[in-house]
């Protein structure tokens, strides 16, 4: 088993030659610190947990796989593998990477820690997520919104893996519509107690939760939410109940359960009411976690594809060298290496907003994050059923690790919001600024940071034909949405109705692809300039970025297909039903 860190030349690379340590060091370790002294520790941490990871988690991953969720005498727990994943982890200090040093962790960077999760996704899925959901995001949560109690509490234990938490958000009638949430808190006696029902909860058969739950009696929507943290056991009395954990095929290992509140005790984490603003800021952090899940996962399947076509001879010949497969490993490797630009950039641009910073950086991690989640997703799924693919009929073997793989990958365009919820985001953000200053789109718009970008040669007049493309087609949709609503609806005269908005929504995540292909191609043209032997990847990537754009500016000219007129059916229907009930 090779050491994860140090034997992937792409992680390296991007490691030691294009991130921009000279700008992360000083906002984690001050001002005066010593850059190069510094950067070489990280390296040290990164390459004795790319070890650790590479050889103990990677082996152990098949088989946290096979075991999934322990349930026994009604109790639900974690298999011994991936208890063991966790012990060692904590053992290395690996799980407080990212916890501040006053509170037992190291302090270190999301950009180093980005690293970490990437190598832990590449060995075991289930891992990365328990390790992520069950320790980092509410330790993350705590150490912002908590007070001192809370932190001193909580922190330290958690960094050793003593304890484990969750967060738990979604219930059964309120999955990407959080605003339906029915959960309640409510203060009797100087107490909060929360009641309702939680669905999917990762690692929710931990010591405490952080629930999401509407504290201002009759609100609606997201105003009125508060965040809480519940300890699990109270006076040796159950606060809340585990009700079950899912049965399911992907990430196996890792506990996704029901949870039930009835008159439990839990204690305000932040402010009452900013509930929302709370769960937005972990959300946001985790989607790009998640970007990087898919990247791990992608990875895995890349470097098994890579190996398999090498030693599989079909027709004479290994088979990479046949024109299909060697193509399909191309595109494989252009994604991962395109999608890892994007995340080390969107990795860094979130140290600086963590840091405080100006409000265009602020922007510039909004205009990534949903790309990030949407990209490392949708393209951790592409490659996986390509990677499916080059092992033929030896790839839905269990012998083999792409099956799980590939069926690891199906859960990151679900879970931290839905490739479709990802794609309403991208575009709203879009459009409002679209429409508040139109003149971006004749400027070679949509955003400042492709409208800068600039490269030479072939691959930059393929990166700029991408750029056009997509920019022709929103000037198409934003005409019409002109033509429809009038110009008051230009510089932010009035926001458009959902009906006037209809084209847009329905082509959402067909301009969600386009902007993440054409980031990708932007990020790695940027890297192409610094380290040179990346020109090809940003050729293949610009290439792709312009096919993408061509294809999509087809099939959104080519109108709606009847989705409205099926859609307003159905409405019709819905309408009839009710009045006659
Ligand atoms: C394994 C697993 C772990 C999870 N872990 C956690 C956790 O730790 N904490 C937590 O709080 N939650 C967790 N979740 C919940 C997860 O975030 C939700 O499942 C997800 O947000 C989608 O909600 P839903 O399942 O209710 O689907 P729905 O919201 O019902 O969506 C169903 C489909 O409709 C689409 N859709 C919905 N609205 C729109 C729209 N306006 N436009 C277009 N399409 C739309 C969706 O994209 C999706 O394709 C987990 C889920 C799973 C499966």
């Amino acid at each position: 088993m090779p050491n994860y860190f140090l034997e992937n030349p792409d992680l390296l690379t991007t490691f030691d030659r294009l991130v921009r340590w000279d700008e992360i060091v000083p906002l984690s370790e001050g001002k005066d610190a010593d850059v190069a002294d510094t950067v070489s520790t990280w390296r040290e941490v990164l390459s004795v947990a790319g070890e650790y990871i590479g050889t103990e988690v990677a082996k152990r991953a098949r088989q946290v796989d096979e075991l999934g969720v322990i349930r026994e005498n009604g109790k639900v727990s974690i298999s011994a593998p991936l208890q063991e994943n966790i012990k060692g982890l904590a053992e290395l200090g690996l799980i407080g990477l990212s916890f501040p040093k006053e509170h037992g962790g190291s302090g270190l960077p999301f950009t180093v820690t980005a690293f970490v999760i990437e190598m832990l996704a590449r060995a075991c899925a289930s891992t990365m997520i328990q390790n992520g959901i069950a320790y980092t995001a509410p330790a993350a949560m705590i150490f912002r919104d908590g007070n001192d109690e809370q932190k001193e509490r909580y922190l330290p234990a958690l960094a050793r893996g003593e304890i484990s938490g969750a967060v738990a958000m979604t219930e059964p009638e309120a999955g990407s519509d959080v605003g339906n949430l029915s959960t309640t808190a409510t203060q009797r006696d100087g107490c909060w107690f929360i009641d309702g029902r939680k669905q999917f909860i990762s690692a929710g058969n931990g010591d405490f939760v952080i629930v999401l739950a509407r504290s201002a009696q009759g609100s609606k929507g997201l105003e009125g939410l508060s965040l809480f943290v519940a300890d699990r056991w109270v006076e040796e009395r159950e606060n809340y109940k585990v009700e079950r954990a899912e049965h399911k095929f992907t990430i196996r290992g890792s506990p996704t359960c029901s949870l039930v509140f009835e008159g439990t005790r839990a204690m305000p984490l932040g402010e009452i009411g900013q509930g929302w603003r709370g769960i937005t800021r972990f959300m946001n952090e985790s989607r790009i976690g998640v970007g990087i899940q898919g990247l791990g996962i992608a990875q895995a399947a890349l470097v098994a594809a890579q190996d398999y076509a090498a030693r599989r001879v079909q027709m004479d010949k290994p088979i990479r060298e046949h024109p299909m497969i060697a193509e399909m490993l191309l595109e494989m490797e252009t994604t991962v290496a395109g999608l890892r630009a994007l995340i080390v950039e969107a990795a860094a641009l979130q140290d600086a907003v963590m840091h405080g910073t100006d409000d265009s950086t602020a922007w510039r991690l909004r205009e990534l994050t949903p790309l990030v989640k949407w990209y490392g997703s949708e393209e951790a799924v592409h490659t996986c059923r390509r990677a499916l693919q080059i092992f033929g009929g030896y790839g839905v073997v269990t012998e083999y690790d792409v099956e799980r793989h590939m069926r690891d990958a199906l859960i990151t365009p679900i879970y931290e919001g839905t490739s479709q919820i990802q794609s309403l985001m991208a575009v709203r953000d879009l459009m409002r600024s679209l429409l508040r200053k139109p003149q971006s789109l004749l400027s070679g718009g949509p955003s400042a940071t492709l409208a800068r970008a600039k490269f030479d040669g072939d691959a930059g007049r393929d990166f700029a034909a991408a750029r056009s493309t997509l920019v022709w087609t929103l000037r198409g949709l934003t005409t019409g949405l002109a033509r429809k609503g009038g110009v008051s609806l230009l510089r932010g005269g009035r926001q458009p109705s959902d009906e006037e908005l209809q084209p847009f929504m329905l082509n959402a995540e067909r301009i969600t692809e386009t902007l993440a292909h054409v980031h990708v191609a932007r990020a790695l043209g940027e890297q192409a300039k610094r380290v040179p032997e990346r020109a090809p990847l940003f050729a293949r990537a610009a290439r792709r970025a312009k096919l993408v754009a061509q294809r999509n500016a087809k099939e959104i000219s080519a109108g709606d297909g009847g989705v409205f007129e099926r859609i307003a059916d159905w409405e019709r229907d819905r309408t009839s039903r009710k009045s006659r009930q």
